[in-house]
């Protein structure tokens, strides 16, 4: 078959590599400039510091069969992300472990004294936390929750807590011991060279055409026998039920000389501080030696006409606009719906990898079947 894929994002990229490598003709297309979506790097020209140009992408998965894939195609080098935050004039560790608790309380408790001291803070009159804020104080008390969640949530999410629903904080957000790595994933780490390199040679193949700078037009259907679309699912009809509703991002870039800051990531939890974080890009490759330094200070806002849609909200009113377009959608012939932004849902890189790969296989063994393929492989409620 001779499939059109719309982005060169790692959706589009790993699926086309299977079917391609199964003898299928693809067509990658994006209206950006290079590969690799949202996870695209590229060296800044002046400091040489490789940039993670849409915002900081640590990969991390307890998915062997991922991990393997991922590194087939680049080297991977040990990374653990250990993020700070500067919060009420202190600079502390995160996620919130032994180490914060005692330094904000100035204290020096052992794990069970502090999960004891703990207990005594959070709010048990509440029974059944409904809000992000009930869950919050539920589990951590009122100090912890202004300190760490409730100012950074809200410049996050530009609402209050007491509008997200609970589930955003399913556990525990707290550790009773100094671990500070960000993540539990049994295998973490970051491409050598940058992930843009690693797309590039996901898509090296005889059968794997890539146009950039090329936005989809539905004339291009007449071409191609199927279309996998990794695009916006609302953009695909043109917007024509409404917008589903998104959270954007401003990066504003400046430079230094030296080590700004020390870590490649730092939190602002508090509300008057206007930006969520700073980012320090080189600390992400701490191999490279460089002189410069090139930072993001990073502000959420709401998505409009234009941005770059990178939080799916996902609250009731925007599912109940999804169930309106996956009805609009399932009427559709010809085309497939995949990743982050075809499915509205917030995916890490290895999620959408492994779906990536079990779509085409799904459509190997479609096509070696009865040759229907899904309008969703993965259902985006
Ligand atoms: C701020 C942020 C930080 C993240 N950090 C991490 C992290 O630390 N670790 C992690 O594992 N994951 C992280 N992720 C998730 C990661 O970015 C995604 O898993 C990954 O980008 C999904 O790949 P994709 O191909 O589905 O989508 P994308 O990367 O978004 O690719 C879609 C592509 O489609 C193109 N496109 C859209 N519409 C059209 C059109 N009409 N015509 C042509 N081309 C089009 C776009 O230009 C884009 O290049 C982060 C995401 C965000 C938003």
């Amino acid at each position: 078959m001779d499939f059109l894929m719309v982005g060169a994002g790692l959706s589009c990229a790993v699926m086309g590599r299977k079917l391609a490598e199964a003898g299928h003709r693809v067509t990658v297309i994006d209206s950006r400039d290079h590969v690799a979506g949202n996870c695209h790097t590229e060296r800044d020209a002046d400091t040489g510091v490789l940039v993670h140009v849409y915002g900081p992408h640590i990969f991390h998965t307890d998915d062997e069969e991922v991990w393997d894939y991922v590194n087939h195609y680049t080297t991977f080098l040990p990374y653990k992300n250990r993020v700070k935050s500067t919060t009420q004039g202190q600079v502390f560790s995160l996620p919130v472990n032994l180490h914060t608790i005692n330094q904000f309380f100035g204290k020096t408790m052992r794990p069970d004294e502090a999960r004891a001291f703990i207990e005594d803070q959070a709010d048990t009159s509440i029974d059944d936390p409904q809000t992000f804020e009930e869950q919050a104080l539920r589990f951590v008390g009122p100090d912890l929750y202004e300190a760490f969640f409730k100012g950074y949530t809200e410049k996050q999410w530009g609402c209050s807590p007491t509008e997200l629903p609970a589930s955003i904080l399913k556990r525990l957000p707290v550790r009773f011991n100094y671990d500070d790595n960000y993540f539990f994933h049994r295998f973490q780490g970051m491409p050598e060279d940058g992930y843009t390199p690693m797309v590039e040679a996901i898509l090296d193949h005889r059968n794997i055409t890539v146009s950039l700078s090329t936005p989809y037009e539905p004339s291009m259907r007449a071409d191609h026998d199927h279309v996998v679309w990794s695009g916006p699912l609302d953009g695909y009809f043109d917007y024509d039920l409404g917008r589903l509703g998104y959270r954007t991002l401003d990066f504003e870039r400046f430079t230094a000389t030296g080590d700004w800051q020390g870590c490649a990531v730092m939190n602002y939890g508090d509300r008057d501080v206007p930006f969520t974080r700073i980012t320090e890009h080189k600390h992400f490759a701490p191999w490279e030696e460089h002189e410069g330094s090139v930072l993001y200070r990073e502000y959420s806002r709401a998505c409009e006409p234009g941005d770059i849609p990178y939080y799916p909200i996902r609250m009731v009113e925007e599912k109940a606009l999804l169930a309106d377009y996956i009805q609009k959608a399932e009427r559709e012939t010809g085309v497939t719906f995949v990743g982050r932004l075809g499915t509205y849902r917030y995916l890490d890189m290895d999620v959408t990898i492994r779906e990536a790969l079990d779509i085409a296989d799904g459509f190997l063994a479609a096509l070696g079947g009865d040759g229907r393929l899904p309008i969703f492989a993965k259902s985006p409620l």
